[in-house]
């Protein structure tokens, strides 16, 4: 049988996804209505369910875009079907149109509170039917594709900020020791230093030069040099008891430590325990005398910032320290 208008819509569903019909009715009769009416429609697939019992099994399996529903039907109740749908996470946006012979407003109420997206009464004009397939299942293809490109988009978001996190990881560690570099320091030192200013708090400053560091290279080579270097830098970094405390390797066999809100004497404290336990790591070298372990000479610094003066006096104090714990014969702490 031929009717003679067709739907003017669309032949597709948006994304090229077409159209698939789960008509779930116990009367074979009404599955075969259905389906004379569909076939030959453009982008529309047609599924018939005879048996209810099997409906929710078969939804999962085919994937409708809209769900045909009668609500009369041996053993199970299509109003209580239909809640199993809206309650089932992958069935529960698919549109369901109810299918059904009973014109009552009371019924029809019942199912729009069941979750129906539609009500027709039985059997619709080809046309109507057809008009409402579309229009519903339009609506839930987009809903789809909305879904899947929002979930696309978190997900892109989520790469990007983890690629900008190990991005900023990278450029801010030193390669040998994993301390921070050179750049992080110049950043977060003037940070600090702004914040201090504002805030006139005090701000500590730690200069750390290994000693006789050539001469160990010397005797032992670079890669031993290097490892005691990455073990000094994890000594280092283990005396950091504040989150704001920073260490970094200024350069060379030379590394800092940027102490925020601490006092001189704090400071001090501080510093001598780090030089204490780079002692302790018991690394041999035979200097300044045989059976000597390495060492580090710290200078120390601590300012509240004046306005026009620069971070650099901060450096220039510490170092200053650092001289004179190397003239007074290193392994020890200086301010
Ligand atoms: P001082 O006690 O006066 O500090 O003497 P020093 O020998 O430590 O000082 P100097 O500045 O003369 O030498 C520093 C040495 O540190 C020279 C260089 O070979 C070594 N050095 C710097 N960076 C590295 C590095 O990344 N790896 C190794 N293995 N050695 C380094
Ligand atoms: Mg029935
Ligand atoms: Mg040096
Ligand atoms: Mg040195």
């Amino acid at each position: 049988m031929q009717y003679p208008y067709r739907s003017q819509m669309d032949e597709t569903s948006p994304g090229g996804s077409g159209v698939m019909v789960l008509l779930v009715d116990d009367q074979a009769m009404i599955g075969e209505a259905v389906r004379r009416a569909l076939v030959g429609e453009p982008g529309i697939d047609f599924h018939f369910c005879a048996d209810p019992l099997q409906a929710i099994a078969t939804a999962r399996q085919i994937k409708p875009t809209v769900i045909l529903l009668d609500l009369v039907m041996p053993g199970v109740d299509g109003l209580s079907l239909l809640a199993e749908f809206r309650g089932m996470p992958a069935l529960r946006d698919v549109p369901i149109i109810v299918l059904s012979t009973k014109e009552e407003p009371m019924v029809k109420s019942a199912a729009f509170a069941a979750g129906a997206n539609d009500y027709l009464v039985k059997l619709p004009d080809a046309i109507e039917l057809v008009a409402r397939i579309r229009y519903h299942s339009r609506s839930y293809v987009t809903l789809l594709q909305r879904d899947e490109a929002y979930r696309a988009l978190r997900e892109s978001q989520q790469q990007l900020l983890e690629t900008n996190l190990v991005l900023q990881r990278l450029m801010n560690s030193d390669g040998l020791t994993g301390l921070s570099n050179r750049r992080h320091f110049d950043e977060y030192l003037d940070m600090e230093w702004r914040r201090a200013l504002r805030e006139q708090s005090e701000l500590s400053l730690m200069m750390i030069d290994v000693d006789h560091f050539k001469a160990f290279n010397d005797n032992f080579g670079h890669v031993a040099g290097d490892d005691a270097l990455r073990r000094v830098a994890e000594a280092i970094r283990a005396c950091c008891s504040r989150a704001t405390d920073m260490a970094a390797r200024y350069g060379g066999e030379e590394f800092s430590m940027v102490l925020p809100g601490t006092a001189a004497g704090g400071a001090r404290l501080l510093a001598e325990k780090v030089r204490r336990t780079v002692e302790a790591l018991g690394i041999h070298h035979d200097m300044p005398a045989p059976g000597s372990v390495l060492s580090v000479s710290i200078g120390v610094a601590t300012l509240t910032p004046k306005i026009g003066q620069a971070s650099l006096v901060l450096v220039d104090m510490a170092d200053q320290g650092l001289y004179q714990a190397k003239n007074n014969g290193r392994n020890q702490v200086a301010m």
